[in-house]
């Protein structure tokens, strides 16, 4: 199964994804999370990243097409996988499902996460996530079970994003809203595209999704 994940920053596709690898078996495939590892190695690709990524724009189309398509190929045989942050633009869309076509694979889904922007700078303000494992938590919404210890792994140390500050975040929103949103039309028109409430708890969007998918 392969589906993709549509929704503004802080909509909660990462949260989602998570539960959805858990659930279905698939593999998230973020290429946010996929450029911070960049960054984090010193690659070229994550210093040609870097300063985009910390203004909230968008990463060149070409880099973030052979980045996913390396990525895809090394799932080989797996159950699927769920791409969290991309497409971003409709080249990306567009790259996808050659891409796809070329590996005789397709895509199943589109979920779209429709959110209240005025909602979201609170909400990503509040978010950080594991230092060692990466699990996302929220100040308000989503606290790990003891503070200062995360669920997943027991690690004490945790990291905020450079981007989520409100001036980014502004500048993400923008982004989204003039580039990715007009992916929602393509995809409509291909009868793939399923509205969540992204706004609702945590758990209930993970029902609305799994209606969506069906039983893993
Ligand atoms: P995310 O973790 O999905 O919010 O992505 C963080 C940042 O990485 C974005 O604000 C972009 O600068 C960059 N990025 C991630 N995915 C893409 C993409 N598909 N196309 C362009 N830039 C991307």
């Amino acid at each position: 199964m392969s589906i993709v994940l549509l929704g503004p920053p802080g909509a909660g596709k990462g949260t989602q994804a998570k539960r959805i690898e858990e659930k279905y078996g698939l593999v998230q495939l973020s290429t946010g999370d996929m450029l911070r590892a960049e960054r984090k190695s010193g690659s070229e690709l994550g210093r040609k990243a870097q300063a985009i990524m910390d203004a909230g724009k968008l990463v060149s189309d070409d880099l973030i097409i052979e980045m996913i398509s390396r990525r895809i190929d090394q799932l080989k045989g797996g159950k699927g996988f769920i791409l969290d942050g991309f497409p971003r633009t409709v080249p990306q869309a567009e790259a996808l499902d050659r891409m796809l076509a070329e590996k005789g694979l397709k895509l199943d889904a589109v979920i779209e996460m429709t959110v209240d922007e005025a909602a979201l700078i609170d909400r990503i303000a509040g978010r950080f996530s594991c230092a060692k494992c990466g699990a996302s938590y929220h100040d308000q919404f989503n606290r790990p079970k003891t503070d200062g210890v995360c669920d997943v792994c027991g690690a004490t140390e945790f990291t905020r994003r450079a981007d989520d500050r409100p001036e980014a975040v502004k500048i993400r929103l923008k982004a989204y809203r003039e580039q990715t949103a007009p992916i929602l039309p393509y995809y409509r028109k291909k009868g793939l595209l399923h509205p969540v409430d992204g706004m609702a708890s945590i758990d209930e969007v993970g029902r609305q999704i799994e209606a969506i998918l069906g039983r893993p």
